[in-house]
């Protein structure tokens, strides 16, 4: 592998946190392993805890150790090990500040910032960096989501950041956009001419995504009531996913060719509102049930929680794309927690044939399906009929699938984590992969007016039982069209 970046300093503000712990370290441990770290690159731990370099260090060790599943590369870990800094700051003490700029100026080179820590900090770190005179037009920040709960909160948050550094210079993180599966969503769009010349309203009948999650809230109950899974999920993850299936050909890959497409898209959606919510979103709240074989409580009844929220743990919701290439095509999003199995997916499906030859074997012909998993076991599948060998009994039709599993395909290699490539990414100064300003605003806005139609409405959410696929009310939104949900 070469190295096509400068060295930089990689500043993680929230060092010990989980997110720092379970994905950045180990994410930079593989890049280490790839030889895409450079080699005079340094990583910065900026936490407030009073630590000496050693217990930093064994901290940072036992983490890897925990969370990265393959047996690790001792060398690869001291070399890691080598590059890292603790840096004790309290964020919202400007005046400490100053450590990072007596740090950074040793190298006098890029400095990247990652903000991984709650948003209501963003703003204390940019000023505290500007008040210790850190920041340079090569400056970078990464911002993690969520970017607020709502379109004036992430105005406000925006607005903030934006007092300090361009737009050029943020990188917002949704780490759907790292993920090999989604990337290859372009592959399979764009390199070959069977899907280019085949995706829209002639061909395509409609497009459910689907993003299942099995585990329950849990112990994550009081955060996640405060946001519901149509924040927590749909805003972010579920658009990023519709924009780039929906999205037209940008002109090529470069950072603001990808955004402005996706962007078009965002205000191509038709409003859901107080009028129309009904027909159009179903949102639901886990009950009592089983997972697995086991009994599980349902979400008013776990630890901590509040019996009277009416927060929702499902949600689904039939979207319109007012443009031309999608006219009449539905597209189904359905997302949510404690669900049967743990899967997401983009299933396209394709019309029916206007006529049927084999009408006195196969009454009724199916229609061809595209699947795009997402995730477990990454791959793309292609629903055909085929006939069924052999002379004696006619011409006899059977649904066969076409199955490319990328972890077959490719040698069993393994599937880098989306942080690997988006932190590549903020190093060679690449923002394709990240959320413009105007991504987050529009997509809230869309949000909020379903949001709003809720709290008109005063429905409380449909029950289902955990380990299902949903409220009863899913399975109608998709049966009013005469369609059915991928199951
Ligand atoms: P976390 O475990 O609470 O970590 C945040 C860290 O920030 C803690 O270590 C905390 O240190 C530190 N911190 C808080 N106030 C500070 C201050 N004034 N000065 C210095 N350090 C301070 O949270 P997280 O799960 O890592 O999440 C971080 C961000 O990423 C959040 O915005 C979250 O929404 C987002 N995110 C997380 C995940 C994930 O998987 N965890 C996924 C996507 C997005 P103390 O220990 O001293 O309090």
């Amino acid at each position: 592998m070469t190295i096509d970046h400068q060295a930089c300093d990689f500043a993680i503000y929230g060092i010990l946190g989980d997110l720092s712990r379970r994905k950045l370290l180990p994410a930079l441990y593989q890049l280490d392993r790839e030889g895409l770290l450079h080699d005079d690159t340094r990583i910065i731990g900026i936490a407030r805890h009073d630590l000496n370099r050693q217990s930093f260090l064994d901290h940072i060790r036992e983490g890897l150790h925990r969370f990265i599943k393959e047996d690790l590369d001792n060398d690869v870990v001291n070399r890691l090990l080598a590059r890292m800094h603790y840096l004790l700051v309290n964020l919202d003490v400007p005046d400490e500040y100053s450590r990072i700029k007596t740090f950074a100026d040793q190298k006098k080179r890029l400095l990247i910032n990652y903000f991984s820590v709650a948003p209501f900090l963003f703003g204390d770190i940019c000023s505290g960096l500007a008040h210790a005179g850190i920041i340079e037009p090569s400056t970078r920040v990464v911002l993690e989501k969520p970017i607020g709960r709502d379109l004036a909160s992430s105005r406000e948050i925006n607005d903030i950041v934006a007092k300090y550094f361009s737009e050029t210079q943020i990188y917002r993180i949704d780490h759907y956009l790292g993920k090999e599966t989604v990337m290859n969503l372009l592959a399979l769009r764009f390199a070959n001419s069977i899907f280019t010349t085949n995706w829209d309203h002639n061909t395509i009948d409609h497009v459910q995504i689907t993003v299942a999650e099995e585990v329950r809230v849990g112990s994550r109950w009081g955060y996640f009531d405060k946001s519901g899974q149509l924040r927590d999920m749909v805003q972010n993850h579920l658009m990023q996913i519709l924009t780039l299936v929906a999205m037209e050909p940008p002109v090529n890959l470069h950072d603001d060719s990808l955004r402005n497409e996706k962007l078009k898209v965002l205000k191509a959606l038709r409003p859901i509102t107080h009028d129309n919510i009904d027909d159009m979103v179903v949102r639901g709240q886990y009950g009592r049930g089983y997972i697995r074989g086991n009994e599980v409580p349902g979400y008013l009844e776990e630890a901590g929680g509040n019996p009277a929220s009416t927060t929702e743990t499902f949600v689904a919701i039939r979207v319109d794309i007012d443009n031309w290439r999608w006219a009449d095509v539905p597209f189904y999003l359905r997302t949510g927690k404690a669900m049967a199995t743990k899967r997401s997916e983009v299933v396209i499906h394709f019309k029916r044939l206007p006529h049927n030859i084999f009408a006195d074997s196969y009454q009724n012909l199916p229609p061809n399906k595209l699947i795009i998993r997402l995730q477990p076991d990454e791959g793309v599948e292609i629903e055909m009929l085929n006939k069924v060998p052999g002379i004696g009994q006619g011409l006899q039709l059977q649904r066969t699938m076409l199955d490319l599993s990328f972890c077959e395909a490719f040698n069993n290699s393994r599937i880098a984590d989306a942080y690997e490539r988006l932190l590549l990414d903020i190093m060679q100064g690449r923002q394709a992969l990240f959320i413009h300003r105007e991504e987050v605003e529009r997509s809230w806005q869309w949000i909020d007016s379903i949001q709003n139609g809720w709290q008109q409405s005063h429905e409380p959410p449909k029950t289902y039982p955990a380990g299902s696929w949903g409220p009863v009310a899913s399975v109608a939104l998709l049966a009013r069209d005469d369609r059915e949900w991928e199951e």
